[in-house]
């Protein structure tokens, strides 16, 4: 099980050695958005580079892309993110404060539903520890749960919150406290608008992309064309999406702008269980072999009556959150998501005329209906073997690097006692690890700064590598051990003599003595780089 954890000892961690800060933070701060600082663009690039390498860079059935975050607004009407990317919500008529209408909670004085108890205590049942102590301990944790489950929830579909009866006479304003104080539920958009074109006359209304996808699926026909490409085969991309979360809290879990890792594999109708399950099998491996510990990851099948009308199976990746009383929550999302989206597409294509009727009004474009010969339609595939057209299914695997980053901080996070004093460590995977190496003189004299600059010159080249040579060794030790370094170098008075270095290991602190000659060739196969 996860050591439990304070998000706040995460965050403060975070901020004390420069991983992520608040935006805007010298103007109070901007709610819900984050910069990475030194050590946290460096982790965040090798999570990028590493998904990278594993899903383009190592397989020849994928190709990279990188789109614009503007698209032509028909792009959301056809993918059906114009209608229904939406949050039911209610609107406090005291203090104006706008909730998601499944995160109310009722004034009753338990607040919790039975269902939601049950739930969360078999949780943390299966947390283990059976003592009257741990037993009690569960009981008032309970609360706390169920509070971080209500408030990380996934978004509803919107049509089935819209189905549901909504009583808000008794649900509190998580603001002011004001009880049965909403206006009627009302579906809230989640993209993000803004205006293109400098004149009034002709500026149009745009959206920031909600998700990378439909970059992918909108360049489906270029890259078919350009990349000599063959079914099965998959489109992948890493970039920034923006959702106006209704409700946000838990540092970088869930922000209103983030980066996103999301593959779209095509594939012929029929061998789409297949690959669903091979890319299920790819990623949840991607995670443990970057070192998530395998008790805290788990998949988890969405149910029926949670899966999108088109989508013919999905299953998300979940991660053990250690916050509050330890919480299952989504990393990526792996869905089939059959051949909905380049139909969709299909038909977008044959009503750009009412684009231009209504003056770009997506409220009063209907998508014309589908060709009936759309399985040749100008987004479908020839099988030049079998002599055959259709449209491809597509297995979706959707991961948020963020969502990751936050995943292998936490999991990375620990604490021992080493002499009376309290080690605060990072046990990065190597490959995450923002620094490879530290490189320290053991004093600022005899000639050992300069030693120990011309070793960092050289492994700089390889990998990235710290100098410090400020204040006692064992201090920058445990500043190393916190910005999870996996290897310390010490050139020291025996360097002198011998040509030989000290280099510790940050999760056993063993020393080894090696010789300078070996050091390259050591730490690149330690470091597997
Ligand atoms: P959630 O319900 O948790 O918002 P979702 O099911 O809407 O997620 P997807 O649309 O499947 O998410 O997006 C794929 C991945 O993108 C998610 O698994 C998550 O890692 C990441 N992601 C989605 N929304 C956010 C957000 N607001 N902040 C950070 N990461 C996000």
């Amino acid at each position: 099980m996860a050591k439990i954890t304070k998000l706040d000892d995460i965050v403060s961690l975070c901020k004390r050695r420069g991983f992520i800060f608040q935006s805007s933070e010298i103007y109070g701060g901007l709610a819900s958005c984050y910069d990475y600082g030194p050590l946290g663009v460096e982790l965040k690039n090798n999570v990028k580079k590493a998904w990278w390498k594993s899903v383009v860079q190592m397989r020849d059935d994928v190709v990279g892309l990188d789109c614009s975050i503007l698209m032509h607004p028909m792009v959301w009407k056809s993918s059906g993110h114009a209608d229904k990317f939406a949050d039911l919500i209610a609107e406090c008529k005291k203090c104006n404060t706008r909730t998601r209408v499944d995160h109310l909670q009722a004034a009753a004085e338990d607040k919790k539903t039975d269902k939601e108890i049950e739930l969360t205590k078999q949780l943390l049942d299966s947390m283990g520890g059976s003592s009257a102590e741990q037993t009690s301990r569960r009981q008032s944790d309970i609360g706390g749960a169920i509070d971080f489950i209500r408030q990380h929830a996934e978004h509803v579909s919107i049509d089935a919150a819209q189905a549901k009866p909504h009583d808000l006479s008794n649900k509190i304003c998580p603001n002011c406290g004001a009880v049965g104080a909403f206006t009627d539920p009302m579906p809230f958009n989640l993209m993000f608008e803004t205006q293109m074109g400098a004149n009034v006359d002709d500026s149009m209304t745009m959206y920031l992309r909600p998700e990378t996808a439909q970059g992918i699926f909108a360049n489906f026909r270029n890259v078919l064309d350009t990349a000599r490409v063959k079914i099965p085969f998959g489109i992948a991309q890493i970039g920034k999406s923006f959702r106006n979360e209704v409700t946000t809290k838990a540092f970088i879990f869930r922000t209103r702008e983030f980066e996103q890792a999301e593959l779209e594999f095509f594939c012929e109708p029929g061998t789409d269980d297949k690959w669903f399950e091979h890319w299920k099998e790819a990623r949840f491996n991607w995670y443990l072999n970057l070192g998530l510990k395998k008790e805290n990851l788990r998949f988890r099948e969405h149910d029926p009556d949670e899966l999108a009308h088109y989508a013919k199976g999905c299953v998300d990746v979940e991660y053990k959150f250690p916050f509050g009383s330890g919480d299952w929550q989504e990393l990526e999302g792996i869905a089939n998501r059959t051949d909905f989206d380049l139909r969709q597409h299909q038909r977008g294509i044959r009503t750009l005329n009412k684009w231009y009727e209504t003056n770009g009004d997506l409220a009063k474009i209907e998508l014309s209906g589908e060709a009936e010969d759309y399985q040749s339609g100008p987004l479908s595939y020839f099988d030049d073997q079998q002599k055959k057209r259709y449209i491809p299914y597509v297995i979706e695997p959707s991961a948020g690097i963020d969502r990751s980053v936050l995943a292998f901080l936490v999991d990375a996070y620990d604490e021992e006692e080493v002499r009376g004093e309290t080690r605060n460590l990072l046990r990065f995977h190597p490959t995450l690890a923002p620094i490879k190496v530290g490189i320290f003189p053991l004093v600022k004299k005899e000639g050992m700064p300069e030693i120990a600059v011309n070793i960092y010159n050289d492994l700089k080249k390889y990998f990235n590598c710290f100098y410090d040579e400020k204040g006692a060794v064992g201090r920058r030790y445990r500043r190393q051990d916190e910005a999870g370094t996996p290897f310390c170098i010490t050139i020291d008075g025996q360097t002198l003599q011998d040509q030989t270095v000290t280099l510790r290991d940050r999760d056993s602190m063993d020393q080894i003595r090696i010789s300078t000659d070996a050091l390259k060739a050591h730490l690149r196969d330690k470091l597997d780089m």
